[in-house]
């Protein structure tokens, strides 16, 4: 028997299907059906409140949330987005700094179906940025259920959907569950601050922000200030603050943004189309030491891999020199080697030396919480909170399970996820014949 017919099956016997025969409503309250409701023999009572969602439910307002909707909406397939907080592309919005524009130029960065303003620079702007997904989310209709926090989500075998509990925020916070065919996770790559754990760090008595938190260098003007992580963000706080003797930690790759004429991510695509990564790591390399000099004299040792491999073995971005190579070079900036232990305000370098400092800003980067709160372990892997299968891979799970965003290629790999989502998704909706209804 297909999925379908047993579900079908299901649906005859339960109460819970019975409501929604009733009322096909895209979002529909089942509450007092759910109370009442039976398996196996066994009466389910719950104070939850549930709804039942005919489209599938996607878990995040980032990009990659608002790009599968707009592509389902596309086919006539609306969905349910279900965002922990009070805007869309929240990351953006409320956790990056005053300074930022896209790292990548904007024909990588564009969602599918919309292209940017035909004004907007090479490196759109964050404010830019979030002006596109605004209007992106307008076009499409798209309006997520916000301050709602998924904090459970399972597949039930008898009723063959997942089920979604989800936290609201605020005084009057509740539990509600969604129940649907299809769960789409979209809640990023970047979903809670790492922090390091570095010996004394909770005990230094000045100020530690992790860059989520980080705006401006106004707030330390004046103030010695320890970047820990040099990513790009890290790379960029640390050019930020030049001016107030922020003191950089190690770096990892660092590439001009520009080589002969393109972006070196353009330039890096090309080259893949031909090359083997290891090939177009090396004439990357040989590029940025033309363009940047021996960077290792300034205390920033490359890593044994290349930029890409790096990228593609760990994760790691590489380091895209928007202006901050030159403060270093000039000595506004200091790179020390790692931190050994931090005592009161001084820190101990793996070198043996020893500095004050009056703040520290743990540009530590980011990872996933899917691990926490879905309870299938096929799809995404304890270890990372990622796909288990290499991409293009990752975007698909059982039983109506789908990934979004979560390529390690940043918003390029969004689009083509969200892509093929929406037209697997029209797909077992035609095969069933059932048409969408919209919302
Ligand atoms: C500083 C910075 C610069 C970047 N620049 C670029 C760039 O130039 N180009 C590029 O391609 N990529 C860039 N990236 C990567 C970037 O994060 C992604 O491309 C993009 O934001 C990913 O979108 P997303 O929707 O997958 O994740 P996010 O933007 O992180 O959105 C996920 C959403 O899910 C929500 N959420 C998380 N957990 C839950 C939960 N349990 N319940 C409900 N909601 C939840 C979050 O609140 C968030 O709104 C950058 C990242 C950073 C940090």
């Amino acid at each position: 028997m297909d999925p379908w017919s047993e579900s079908e099956g299901k649906r005859a016997h339960d109460p819970i299907f019975q409501c929604f025969n009733q009322n096909q409503n895209h979002l529909q309250s089942v509450e007092n059906c759910w109370k009442e409701r039976s398996v196996d023999g066994v009466v389910a009572r719950s104070e939850r409140t549930c709804f039942w969602v005919s489209g599938p439910i996607i878990v995040g307002a980032g990009p990659s949330g608002l790009a599968v909707a707009a592509c389902l909406k596309e086919k006539g397939i609306g969905s349910l987005i279900l965002e922990r907080s009070n805007c869309i592309a929240s990351l953006w919005q409320l956790k990056t700094y005053d300074r930022l524009s896209l790292h990548l130029p904007r024909k990588f960065c564009e969602l599918p179906l919309m292209p940017f303003p035909a004004d907007y620079p090479i490196y759109p702007s964050k404010q830019q940025f979030v002006a596109y997904l605004e209007s992106y989310a307008a076009r499409f209709g798209i309006n997520p259920m916000y301050n709602c926090t998924v904090v459970h989500a399972e597949y039930d075998e008898q009723l063959l959907l997942w089920r979604v509990s989800s936290q609201t925020s605020g005084a009057m916070g509740e539990e509600v569950q969604y129940v649907s065919r299809w769960l789409i996770i979209a809640t990023g790559e970047n979903a809670e601050a790492v922090q390091p754990d570095i010996d004394g760090l909770q005990e230094f008595p000045g100020t530690v922000l992790h860059t989520s938190a980080y705006k401006s260098g106004s707030a330390f003007t004046g103030k010695r200030v320890l970047v820990l992580g040099c990513g790009n963000s890290g790379m960029e706080v640390c050019l930020d603050l030049c001016n107030h003797n922020a003191e950089p930690h190690i770096v990892v790759h660092i590439l001009p943004r520009e080589m002969l004429g393109h972006s070196t991510f353009g330039l890096s695509m090309w080259l893949l189309k031909w090359l083997p990564v290891h090939v177009v790591d090396r004439i990357l390399l040989c590029i940025a030491r033309a363009i940047l000099g021996d960077t290792a004299r300034l205390g920033l040792k490359r890593p044994t891999f290349g930029p890409l491999e790096l990228k593609s073995l760990s994760g790691k971005t590489p380091v895209l020199d928007v202006g901050t190579f030159a403060k270093i070079k000039s000595g506004d900036i200091k790179v020390r080697p790692a931190v050994r232990k931090i005592s009161g305000r001084d820190v101990e370098f793996v070198d043996g030396q020893l500095e004050g400092f009056d703040a520290i800003v743990l540009a530590t980067g980011y990872k996933s919480n899917v691990p926490f709160w879905l309870k299938d372990r096929e799809l995404f892997s304890e270890k990372d909170g990622l796909p288990r299968k290499a991409f293009p891979n990752g975007w698909k799970g059982e039983n109506g399970l789908y990934s979004v965003g979560f390529t390690r290629r940043g918003l390029m790999g969004t689009s083509l996820d969200a892509r093929r989502i929406a037209h697997d998704i029209e797909q077992q909706w035609k095969a069933k014949g059932t048409h969408p209804r919209g919302g």
